[in-house]
């Protein structure tokens, strides 16, 4: 296989028909909230696109965001890891170890300086010099910052790597901070979650390999077209919030019934995330739906948040009502919702730090 060859060169050595690669650009245009329309101008900026060279590191984690990745359903690992992107550096996924693996770093980070994706999951340990966590004798922190330096963009997978995560929970004994807390001069896009949606992390390197650019973002440096609105926004069981139905014992008849689980502790309303929509594991299901209320993971303060049974103090807005209010106003419709857009992230991060306040 020849290194950084085109998708499209790829793709005809595999005897990957247009139909099939139409097929799976369908499905990507779908994932990024893109429209069907899309999806022949895709395969062409796809076919034409160079694989990037991708390095991974793998700082202070649990192994749960690369596991998820490994559950990716479209595209799949294999078509993630060998068609689309050249992935020359990944502890947990690579054959090489000792030197060997290193040099595949280093010589990632001279090919294609300037222009590889560097990928981070895990927070960073910066107490006692960073000594905490260490890959080769050397320190996650010093890693960071020495593939940072080449790095065309870098997406903090999970968040441990995103804001801190569980290892920053209190009274975080290594000091472990995000990846922007450390990297000032790079773009940087947030995938936050634990673990992370895979079809998000896909998304986002599609969405790369399309345009060029990083998706649009919002106030958290997350991507929209997924964390634009919350877990509440669409969840299946909004009906019954509307109407004050809530469960108030997981095993009552209102939870028997799929009522509302607001008063069990769901974060869903001060969560942004795309699970109500996405889904997980090839679109199966997600915590709701199999009865439990969203814990908030993808939010900054996830843990030390806590109140994971204690219900939201803070009053929920009816964002589709003030948005159809908005549309119905007619002028000015995207300023409306744009203002309404930034103050609900703002709401939810509020309502966070309310509940951390009080729980602690
Ligand atoms: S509070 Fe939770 S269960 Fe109820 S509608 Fe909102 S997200 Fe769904
Ligand atoms: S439902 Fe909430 S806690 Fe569960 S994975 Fe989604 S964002 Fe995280």
């Amino acid at each position: 296989m020849k290194d950084h060859e085109t998708l499209g060169e790829r793709l005809a050595e595999q005897g990957i028909s247009r139909r099939a690669f139409l097929k799976f650009c369908t499905a990507l245009a779908s994932l990024m909230a893109l429209p069907p329309e899309r999806a022949a101008a895709m395969a062409n900026a796809l076919a034409r696109s160079q694989r990037p060279s991708v390095i991974w590191l793998s700082f202070q984690e649990c192994t749960g965001c690369t596991e998820s990745l490994t559950r990716s359903y479209t595209p799949t690992l294999e078509s993630l890891i060998f068609d689309m992107i050249s992935l020359d550096y990944h502890h947990t996924l690579q054959a090489a170890s000792g030197f060997a693996a290193e040099k595949s770093r280093e010589d990632a980070m001279k090919n294609f300086y300037g222009k590889y994706l560097l990928v981070v999951d895990g927070s960073i340990p910066i107490n006692g010099g960073g000594v905490y966590s260490t890959i080769a004798g050397r320190t996650n922190l010093d890693l960071l910052q020495e593939t940072a330096k080449g790095a065309a963009a870098i997406i903090a997978v999970g968040t441990c790597s995103s804001f801190g995560g569980i290892p920053n929970a209190r009274p975080n004994p290594t000091g472990a901070v995000a990846v922007s807390d450390i990297v000032r001069d790079k773009p940087i896009v947030n995938i936050s979650g634990c673990p992370p949606i895979p079809a998000v992390i896909t998304g986002v390197l599609a969405h790369y390999l399309t345009f060029g650019t990083l998706p649009d973002l919002d106030d958290l440096n997350r991507p929209r077209s997924y964390y634009g609105t919350t877990i509440h926004d669409r969840c299946y069981r909004r009906p019954f919030y509307d109407q004050g139905k809530f469960a108030k014992t997981f095993d009552d008849e209102g939870a028997r019934n799929g009522w509302c689980l607001f008063e069990l502790g769901c974060k869903g309303p001060t969560t942004h995330n795309a699970c109500a929509t996405t889904k997980w594991n090839g679109g199966t299901s997600f915590p709701i739906e199999s009865g439990h209320g969203c814990l908030g993971c993808s939010e900054p303060h996830f843990w030390d948040a806590g109140g994971f049974y204690t219900p939201l103090s803070a009053p929920v807005v009816n964002i589709e009502a003030a948005t159809l209010g908005a549309a119905i106003a007619g002028a000015g419709v995207a300023v409306a919702m744009s203002s309404l857009d930034r103050n609900k992230i703002r709401r939810a991060q509020q309502a966070h730090e309310k509940l951390t306040v009080k729980e602690l």
